[in-house]
């Protein structure tokens, strides 16, 4: 009945404006979000549901915007309209604005689309002057909390709206405390909270040059404006960008009466979630003051009480609370993030918005809540970020025993957050050691200024990286995500002394010796002396995240394969459910030890009988290597073999060398030195030979296809290995599918000649074998002309799998070697431009991460259109780095790729990112 009236009065007004700016929260709900911000929504659909809140009414996001479009400015009719609205309120209340008997005052709170927690501002308690003040003590006949309330008001307003230094007013406080003989603000007579008020506005007036405003229209009006403001303060705006959130929303400001915490033992306010966001209880967590008003909760003065203790202290207000929290998760369908306040025992709702939850949490509340019918698997599975789903399977540090080193000042220094996860081990700094002692079982950090490949035999053992130089696509980043191994790198406050074995922390005189225990959190980048215990994760036990995944598999339309090049990192790869390798590289088998010496020696050949003789001692090698790897991916109940793509020999060769400067270094101290004869000789012929190898690009030089093309031979012994394995298995009775890719290609005439070379040899294998070997031979498209001539190219490729790290280096023309290093972390930072205020970017991302959808995207898309038109059967992939990455596998699944392919740490995540992908699709099509 009186809301009938009350909106009647507005619409009067609202029909002579140029549009609707106000709504009370009678007229909003929470669909609404764009239109009155979230909290405005919030409350809206509260007031609606009958909830108890207190009146009040939301001015517009697109006032705000209007606000700045119009030169800061109030549009026309705004100001009307809160006065309209604002008579409403007084209606529904029963107090007047400005009243000197019965005073209603008001909050004035800010408000966007995406909550923007303590990033703007809110005023409390407006409408106090010294005649209003008066009629508050009269009504509550409590002269303590109407001053109270005042210096609050003039506190807030002066920092918010006036800008001045809130210092100034904490420093008189704590003096009127303090003379008082008393703890806190609660505990400060009326009489001295009458001289604070007078001190206080003198503040004010001193630093503002203007009286303290009395009108309280006027207080209103400057108060809106403030909010209107703070939409773009520095705050605000950085959090914005940091959070990817745009800058053209506008806030929401919402004008809200009053209802006060501060009004004795049974008043109070607090702070809830409906669940635990730390680890997803399904119970209420929470704090809250008795005799206390909003801000104070958060403000650290007095230690707030669990939740829980409410229900002792004010029993019916907490099972009112307690039916109301569960209520709005109900309505919600989600954990709720709460905010009340008791007035003399009676409870109000504040504020309701979706909760911020660790990875956790996330997991096992969409769970829960699908258990509980609460929500659909497919919400469920929309609701968890990958990157939470990625941190849940990483080991951590014991929280305690972390906050005990932090204590210690065992905190030695900070880098890159190079690779997730947390380890901890002796330092050591050299490879081989590290291998040594870690094949040993010690665990052991491997520390370097920076690595290459010669450390990766080191790497493979240790339980984490930490490098001096290197940024976070450098070789031990990119190494070490690929092995899910915590990284640091780029730690520039450590000096590491490769000589002498240790590193130097800057600016101390601490050194940390070879053997000396350390501690890395990849996930933030910290250094720690000592040793600080991990928890592990472990997959097996996370069966709510199983759950998910499970759900995820069904709504996903994209195989997930994983990169892996030894049988475990194949096996956990199927522990996380991959359903194929996307990529073995089978380089990384040449690198180990014992083989290295014979590869130079393959390499060093002079002739083909030569380099044979050496290929032939490598195939035992690479065949047992590649029957462990198949074997790890037969399914043994049904004795099915995942698909394996197993990838032929793709770096140049003089990796597998010594280097040129080395060696010459070497030859020069053996010439000077004298008496070395014979190893002078070797050096000098390995020096020649390097010398001969050595080219200006090499990542454009002799690798890939053109290596196959020159040598056959070990493409060859290669094609034996591969299907020998497989031949191998196949007797046992299992069935496998192994693909063999050719890197590199660029012209169909190289694909054509390599395939027509292992055609042969496979032939010979599966005749001998007496049994078919379902075996395919693909590509890489890795180079712009394959992507631009891809149906030529598909005409003799059974599969393509889309080399995108070098797809990405030719495209751009960077090289992935230095680019990042020299220019392109720099290009994503943005430039500093003299006399511009903001950094000019270059690029929004780093494209080796997130594929660079306008260029490299188009040659992929351009690719599967052409491959799959001369050959529709073709089977289309990713490997490469960004098979992992949540944006890319939305790309891959937009052009139709059948499957990626990722490190296995990330088959989890890329699980759950592929269902969202796959589900975001079908929603853009209903
Ligand atoms: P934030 O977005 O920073 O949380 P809010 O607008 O929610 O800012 O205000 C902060 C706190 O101020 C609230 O949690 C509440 O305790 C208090 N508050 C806001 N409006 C009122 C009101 N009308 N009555 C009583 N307290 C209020
Ligand atoms: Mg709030
Ligand atoms: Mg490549």
């Amino acid at each position: 009945m009186t809301q009938q009236i009350t909106h009647s009065e507005l619409d009067e007004v609202v029909k002579r404006s140029p549009r609707k700016w106000v709504y009370l929260f009678s007229e909003g709900n929470a669909s609404m979000r764009e239109l009155l911000g979230g909290k405005g929504a919030g409350v809206a659909e509260m007031t609606n549901a009958g909830l108890p809140v207190p009146p009040g009414f939301t001015i517009t996001t697109e006032a705000c915007n209007s606000y700045y479009d119009s030169n800061r400015q109030f549009p026309e009719g705004v100001w009307e309209q809160v006065k309209a609205a604002l008579a409403i309120v007084e209606k529904q209340t029963g107090k007047g604005f400005g009243s000197k008997e019965n005073p209603l005052l008001v909050s004035v709170r800010s408000g966007a689309k995406f909550s923007m927690p303590g990033m703007m501002d809110t005023v409390l308690n407006l409408g106090i002057n010294d005649e209003t003040v008066l009629g508050l003590v009269a009504l509550t006949g409590d002269e303590r909390f109407a001053y109270d309330a005042y210096r609050r008001f003039i506190q807030m307003f002066s920092k918010i709206v006036l800008d001045t230094n809130p210092q100034d007013f904490e420093e008189v406080l704590e003096r009127y405390k303090h003379e008082a003989g008393v703890k806190t603000d609660a505990e400060i007579p009326a009489e001295d909270l009458k001289k604070l008020v007078g001190e206080f506005k003198q503040i004010a007036e001193r630093a503002s040059g203007q009286p303290f405003p009395t009108d309280v229209y006027q207080q209103l009006h400057k108060a809106i404006e403030a909010v209107f403001s703070s939409w773009n303060n520095k705050r605000a705006i950085d959090y914005r960008n940091f959070n990817k959130i745009p800058h053209n929303l506008g806030t929401g400001v919402n004008v809200q009466s009053m209802v006060f915490g501060n009004m004795g033992n049974n008043s109070g306010t607090g702070v809830a979630f409906t669940r635990n966001p730390a680890h997803g209880e399904k119970k209420l967590y929470g704090e809250y003051l008795l005799n206390a008003q909003g801000e104070d909760v958060v403000a650290g003065i007095r230690t707030p009480s669990p939740i829980s203790k409410l229900e002792q202290e004010l029993p019916e207000v907490y099972q009112q609370f307690l039916e109301i929290a569960q209520r709005l998760e109900k309505h919600y369908r989600d954990m709720q993030d709460l905010e009340f306040t008791v007035e003399k025992g009676k409870l109000y709702m504040l504020q309701t918005r979706s909760g911020k939850r660790n990875a956790g949490a996330a997991v096992k509340i969409a769970v829960d809540m699908v258990e509980e019918g609460l929500i659909t698997p497919e919400e469920a599975v929309k609701r968890v970020e990958p990157s939470q789903v990625y941190q849940l399977l990483l080991p951590r540090f014991d929280e305690a025993e972390k906050r005990r080193a932090e204590q210690e000042g065992r905190l030695l220094a900070k880098g890159l957050n190079a690779s997730p996860g947390a380890a901890f081990g002796k330092a050591i700094f050299d490879a081989d050691r590290a291998e040594e002692l870690g094949k040993a079982g010690t665990p052991v950090v491997l520390v370097r200024p920076e690595t290459s490949p010669d450390d990766v035999h080191g790497m493979l053992v240790a339980k984490g990286i930490l490098t001096a130089r290197g940024g976070a696509t450098s070789h031990a980043a990119v190494v070490a995500r690929g092995l899910g191994l915590p990284c640091v790198a780029g730690c520039e406050g450590i000096r590491v002394s490769e000589e002498q074995h240790l590193f130097r922390v800057v600016g101390s005189d601490l050194v940390i010796k070879e053997g000396d225990d350390i501690s890395i959190d990849g996930a933030t980048g910290e250094v720690f002396a000592g040793i600080i215990k991990t928890v592990d994760a472990d997959f097996d036990k996370e069966t709510d995240l199983k759950k998910l995944l499970g759900w995820a598999d069904g709504f996903r339309k994209l195989g997930v394969w994983a990169n892996a090049d030894y049988p475990r990192d194949a096996k956990r790869a199927v522990t996380f459910g991959a359903q194929g390798i996307g990529l073995c590289r089978t380089e990384h088998m040449f690198m180990e030890q014992e083989r290295l010496p014979i590869v130079q020696k393959m390499i060093l050949a002079k002739t083909k009988e030569e380099r044979e003789a050496a290929l032939e001692q490598l195939l035992p090698f690479q065949q047992s290597d590649f029957k462990g790897l198949f074997e790890a991916m037969v399914d043994p109940q049904t004795n099915e073999g995942y698909p394996v793509v197993i990838r032929l020999i793709d770096p140049p060769l003089h990796e597998f060398l010594p280097s040129y400067e080395e060696l010459l270094v070497e030859v020069t101290r053996l010439e000077t030195q004298g008496g070395h004869e014979a190893e002078l000789a070797e050096k000098r012929q390995m020096l020649e030979a390097v010398g001969a190898m050595r080219e200006m690009n090499p990542m454009l030089g002799l690798r890939g296809c053109r290596l196959g093309l020159l040598f056959p031979e070990i493409n060859v012994m290669q094609t034996r290995a591969i299907l020998g394995a497989a031949a191998e298995l196949e007797k046992e009775g299992k069935k496998l599918h192994p693909k063999i890719m050719i890197p590199l290609v660029g012209h169909v005439n190289e694909l054509k000649e390599v395939r027509r070379q292992l055609e042969a040899t496979a032939a010979g294998i599966a005749d001998d074998a007496g049994k078919p070997i379902d075996y395919k031979f693909g590509t890489m498209i890795e180079l712009p002309r394959a992507a631009l001539t891809a149906d030529r190219i598909a005409e003799v490729s059974d599969f393509f799998s889309f080399g995108t790290n070098d797809l990405t280096q030719t495209t751009f023309g960077f090289s992935r070697d230095d680019a990042e290093g020299k220019f392109l972390l720099r290009y994503v930072e943005g430039l500093e431009e003299p006399g511009l205020k903001d950094k000019v970017k270059i690029l929004p991302v780093n494209p080796f991460q997130t594929l660079d959808r306008d260029g490299v995207g188009q040659l992929v898309a351009m690719a599967v259109e052409k491959g799959r038109k001369t050959n529709p059967d073709i089977e289309l992939g990713i490997c490469g780095e960004h098979g992992g990455d949540p944006d890319s596998i939305e790309f891959c699944n937009e052009v139709g790729l059948n499957y990626v392919s990722c490190s296995p740490f990330r088959v989890p995540v890329a699980r759950l990112a592929a269902a969202q992908a796959a589900l975001s699709r079908a929603e853009k099509d209903r």
